[in-house]
């Protein structure tokens, strides 16, 4: 069966299913092997040189964890793809394999914290030179990409506030100067935006979130261009930060009801913003599918859904944070995003901690700022418990 001719649902839940390793099983097993036997040392050495497909040692390659690559591979359209235990393995996997002294990388303010951290300070260490843009503000990118570099880091849309970048226009910069287009598509999904179709090379994947969805296991997925994805796949089969078969299946288990979620979640975060937007409590609502949302035209051109991510600001600052959030019973007030349940917290004591107010400002991060990631849960209650809770203000 073809796969790549498939409707991502359909792909979410057959690609990489093939009963190749364990005959007629409708599941793939989780196969906790470390290494694989041959008798045949021919077959054996032909494996090893890469000649014929199976299967040495996990650190390298194992069968479940192939389900799992196979899957993101035929979702995001491309043509190879490897995974990481974490999503900021593949993140920085991808970069220290891609760059080395006297190379450049231009990238926005925006990005993920631990991204943010491997560019001011990690790299550097490396003798890279990075340059860090305003996060939309294009032609201030698109000139830093004239200047000619190596490799372009995107992340669209961002964290907190849901900014939008064109990738389709920075991507066409970057073929100019011969740099590698990376894009970080965690909050949107490969059901929301495929970044390879709009002129990106590779795509990487904090797969903890909403690819595998239920906030029980953590991985990183990277796929694109082959050359690419081999050279990384190099460096991480020897640096060791291999996925386990246990959190692999996990996370393929999850996959098989993405575009299910996405798609509740696409609509719920959309009635919620407009909901908040609205309500006499609330300053701003952040969410690229409002149309007042500075990313919107953009969003609306790149993306197939707008997401279940959003941001809002409430009247009073932070103290009204304090006591708003506990009020909420709907949500787990805690880090991380895009699982069944929805969460919530304060970028000012979360993921912008480290910041001073007046660099939260720079960034566009009010004080009272609350992000929330809608779950899969009836709309109509969430919106009831975020009506009680801004009631009792
Ligand atoms: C969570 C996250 C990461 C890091 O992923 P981990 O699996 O926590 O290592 C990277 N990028 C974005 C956008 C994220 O939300």
């Amino acid at each position: 069966m073809e796969l790549s001719n498939q409707k991502k649902g359909t792909a979410s839940v057959w690609a990489g299913e093939t009963d190749r390793f364990f005959k007629g099983a409708t599941t793939p097993p989780i196969v906790n092997s470390v290494t694989f036997a041959y008798e045949d040392l021919d077959e054996w050495h032909n494996v090893a040189t890469g000649k014929l497909e199976g299967y040495i040692y996990s650190r390298n390659t194992n069968p479940t964890v192939r389900v799992l690559e196979e899957k993101i591979r035929v979702l995001e359209g491309a043509e190879a793809s490897t995974a990481f235990a974490t999503g900021m393995g593949a993140i920085s996997n991808t970069l220290f394999a891609l760059l080395g002294p006297g190379k450049r990388v231009v990238s926005i303010k925006d990005t993920y914290g631990g991204t943010s951290k491997i560019f001011l300070e990690f790299l550097p260490h490396y003798q890279v030179n990075v340059k860090l843009c305003e996060t939309t503000d294009h032609e201030q990118i698109e000139s830093e990409i004239a200047k000619g570099c190596d490799l372009i880091y995107l992340e669209t849309p961002t964290n907190p506030t849901l900014k939008v970048v064109d990738i389709k226009r920075l991507s066409a910069a970057a073929k100019k100067v011969g740099a590698i287009v990376v894009v970080d598509n965690t909050f949107a999904t490969p059901i929301n935006q495929n970044p390879l179709k709009l002129g990106a090379d590779l795509v990487v994947h904090s797969a903890t979130k909403f690819l595998c969805g239920h906030s029980d296991a953590m991985g990183g997925l990277l796929c694109g261009k082959q050359e690419l994805v081999e050279k990384v796949f190099r460096f991480r089969e020897i640096n060791g930060a291999s996925l386990a078969p246990d959190p692999a299946y996990m996370i393929s288990r999850g996959m098989k009801t993405l575009e299910l979620r996405i798609e509740r979640q696409n609509a719920s975060a959309l009635k919620i913003a407009r909901h908040l937007k609205a309500h006499s409590k609330i300053i701003d609502v952040f969410y690229p599918g409002l149309e007042s949302h500075s990313g919107h035209s953009i969003a609306k051109e790149q993306m197939s859904g707008f997401g279940g991510m959003m941001s809002f600001s409430i009247k009073g600052g932070y103290d009204e944070v304090k006591k708003f959030l506990p009020k909420l019973k709907l949500v787990h007030l805690a880090a991380s995003l895009g699982s069944v349940s929805t969460l919530a917290g304060p970028p000012r004591t979360t993921s912008h901690v480290e910041l001073t107010e007046e660099q939260r400002r720079i960034l566009g991060i009010p004080e009272s700022l609350i992000r929330y990631s809608v779950g899969i849960e009836n709309v109509e209650d969430l919106i009831n418990d975020l009506d009680q809770a801004l009631a009792s203000l």
